[in-house]
């Protein structure tokens, strides 16, 4: 049997993997199919489409949205998208820029709290167009205002604490709309971590082509619930690791992996593709 991993990100967003070292862990893990989903962001796609060609890899393009549905943030994962589309380029920059604010933002609040580090050296650290709290992370950690990497979050970064700036999202409906234009599937992200299952039948209703059953954070319960769930909603299945590089020695890319049959399922949700009106 052959497997994916629908759920990776390199350093085009808060990954620490470039796309040749991405891709050649995939296939060390014994993948045959991967996804490159980064945050707001398609612009690691080239290069990882060309690395997973050289790794023997078949390679899926994505990108992680960040939505709302009714006032809970959810992420949405869109594949096979149309990289040049311009209605969803112009999306991603808009996002991209307001993430830069938001960092301005953050070191503005960290600063307020005597933390007197600069956006220029998260910005250095980020070197990516889509920068976020991860980066806000290392940059605390390297400038010594944190122990570790989940220091700074439980420090600073987590909601409700004193650096943290919500983000901006754009309606669910909207991402799927975004997603479906540029010719991809719609697939909501780790419901196991809202903890608000009522938003599926709803995010269902608005286009939503498939569910991330399995995930690094779904216990083997929770899987089977959203399998439960998704099936009894027409919505296709699947999952992935959400690799963002290293986690406690070992590279997460792999380690939840999907038969590719479910990458078959989930591709055929596209839209199809009318041919143009004479
Ligand atoms: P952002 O997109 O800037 O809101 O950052 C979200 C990313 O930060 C997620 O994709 C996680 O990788 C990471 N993250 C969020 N919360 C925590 C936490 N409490 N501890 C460690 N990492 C976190
Ligand atoms: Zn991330
Ligand atoms: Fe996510
Ligand atoms: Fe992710």
């Amino acid at each position: 049997m052959k497997f994916a991993d629908l759920h990776l990100h390199t350093h085009f967003s808060d990954g620490t993997f470039s796309p040749e070292e991405l891709s050649l862990r995939a296939r060390e893990a014994g993948l045959s199919t991967v996804a490159l989903t980064d945050h707001d962001t398609l612009e690691g796609c080239p290069r990882m489409r060309e690395a997973c060609a050289k790794e023997g890899l078949e390679f899926v393009p994505g990108t992680e949205l960040t939505a709302d549905t009714a006032g809970q943030e959810v992420h949405v994962l869109g594949y096979w998208i149309d990289e040049n589309s311009p209605a969803l380029q112009s999306e991603l920059a808009r996002f991209q820029k307001v993430r830069h604010t938001r960092i301005e933002e953050m070191v503005a609040r960290l600063n307020a709290c005597g933390v007197p580090l600069r956006a220029e050296t998260v910005f250095e650290i980020a070197r990516c167009n889509s920068p976020g709290r991860p980066h806000l992370a290392r940059a605390l950690v390297e400038g010594g205002y944190a122990n570790d990497f989940d220091h700074a979050f439980d420090r600073f970064l987590k909601k409700g604490r004193a650096a943290w700036v919500p983000k901006a999202r754009m309606k669910a409906a909207d991402a799927i709309r975004l997603i479906h234009d540029a010719g991809g599937a719609a697939v909501l992200a780790h419901p196991g971590l809202y903890r608000n299952d009522g938003i599926i039948p709803r995010l269902a209703a608005e286009g939503l082509d498939g569910v991330e059953c399995w995930h690094t954070k779904h216990s083997g319960e929770a899987s089977a619930n959203y399998v439960r769930i998704a099936t009894s909603l027409n919505l296709a299945t699947t999952g992935g690791s959400d690799c963002h590089g290293m986690a406690k020695g070992q590279p997460l890319v792999g380690t939840v992996r999907i038969p590719t049959a479910h990458v078959e399922a989930i591709h055929a949700r596209r839209p199809s593709r009318l041919p143009a009106a004479p």
